[in-house]
């Protein structure tokens, strides 16, 4: 597939900045606090290349205010603020979650469900780049997404495209995905080794 790719800013680790507030974004973006980032979607399993892959699911799991103002320190605004007027620029963190919460659940893919994926689809601006990979000496395509916004609904899209599931952990409820592109197999109960070996001692204790 042709790698995702989105160019994007964020506040440094550390920063105290409230950035919930447009007028502070702006602000910092102007002062050149933030950060530059670029994030790449080739599979939804976190891998070196991409390890916060997919980034809509560190969303599903912000579930408070604090949870959802420390994403968008880690991730940067949904919009890009200097984009008048964009696509979605008047939605908060809040709403977008709830938004892809939503989208997440248009599954398992289903040709007569195909269509609904393809509204959500409408809207996203993707740019065709021909680039060279670090020290490659044949260039490659990479589909630009001009905000995070776009760029985690094109990871839903592939989410659906490939059949992988949301699944909450039988241990600690974090949502994450199984299936395939996930690195996980399609019936794992528990979102990592930690929280199997913890359910299995408190098994082990519950018997006595
Ligand atoms: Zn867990």
């Amino acid at each position: 597939m042709v790698p995702i790719r989105l160019n994007w800013r964020r506040f440094p680790e550390g920063e105290q900045a409230q950035f919930g507030d447009v007028v502070d974004l702006l602000q910092a973006l102007k002062e050149n606090r933030l950060d530059l980032v670029t994030y790449e979607l080739n599979d939804l399993a976190g891998s070196a290349a991409s390890p916060d892959s997919p980034i809509v699911m560190h969303l599903m799991n912000a579930r408070d205010d604090v949870a959802l103002d420390a994403f968008q320190k880690r991730f940067g605004p949904l919009t890009d603020p200097l984009v008048e007027g964009g696509n979605n620029s008047w939605l908060t963190m809040n709403e977008a979650r709830e938004r892809f919460d939503l989208y997440l659940r248009i599954a398992p893919p289903r040709p007569n469900r195909i269509g609904l994926v393809n509204d959500l689809l409408a809207s996203v601006s993707l740019r065709p780049q021909v680039y060279f990979p670090d020290g490659a000496q044949t260039p490659q395509i990479v589909l630009t997404a001009e905000s995070l916004y776009d760029f985690m609904l094109m990871e839903i899209a592939t989410i659906h495209q490939v059949g992988a599931v949301v699944t909450a952990c039988s241990h600690c409820r974090k949502l994450y995905l199984t299936g395939p592109l996930t690195g996980r197999r399609s019936h794992a109960v528990y979102c990592s080794d930690r929280c199997r070996v913890a359910a299995m001692r408190a098994r082990n204790a519950e018997k006595g």
